[in-house]
């Protein structure tokens, strides 16, 4: 369909509106790694394996675009799915720092988020946010796989949110 945009008509514009869309180079580059999320493969208790589920054939987290990874140097989002020890902080600050940039952190359940029903043990610690920085808290104990692609849209929100707004959203 041709249009004259000096003589437009109203089913034109809606034509137009339907197909034509209007943004920045940022705005471009935040909506393609939005839809193309890539967590490490990374599990550190029970809500791993609802993680799991998430990915596999039922909930298919493959129609987000989200595809595991099993290098940090290839993922950009880590999902901190159960009980964080101390033990493993240094080591899971070690997996973020070799994420390239940008990259963003989901705290899984409510182990990752304040630590959990283990809150009162000296060996885990009381959220993952304490290591590395947060963009989305999913609660529950374990959140389900409806929970985690929620949690994921709104990462994906956040990240065309900020592309477009220039405003930094912090999880806390
Ligand atoms: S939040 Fe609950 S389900 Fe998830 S790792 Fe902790 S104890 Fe397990």
């Amino acid at each position: 369909m041709e249009f004259n945009l000096e003589k437009i008509t109203p089913e034109e514009r809606r034509e137009l509106e339907r197909n034509v869309f209007m943004g920045t180079l940022d705005e471009l580059k935040a909506w393609a790694r939005s839809n193309s999320l890539w967590p490490l493969t990374f599990g550190l208790a029970c809500c791993a394996i609802e993680m799991m589920g998430t990915g596999a054939s039922h909930y298919d987290l493959d129609r987000f675009g989200v595809i595991f990874r099993t290098s940090p140097r290839q993922s950009d989002v880590m999902i901190v799915a159960g009980t964080v020890t101390k033990k493993m902080g240094p080591l899971l600050r070690r997996l973020y720092d070799q994420m390239p940039e940008p990259k963003w952190v989901i705290a899984m359940g409510s182990c990752a988020t304040a630590g959990g029903p283990y809150v009162k043990s000296y060996a885990v610690m009381k959220g993952v946010d304490q290591i590395v920085p947060v963009d989305v808290y999913i609660p529950g104990c374990p959140p389900n796989p409806a929970a985690l692609i929620y949690g994921i849209n709104k990462l994906q929100e956040k990240i065309r949110y900020e592309a477009k707004t220039g405003k930094r959203v912090t999880g806390r």
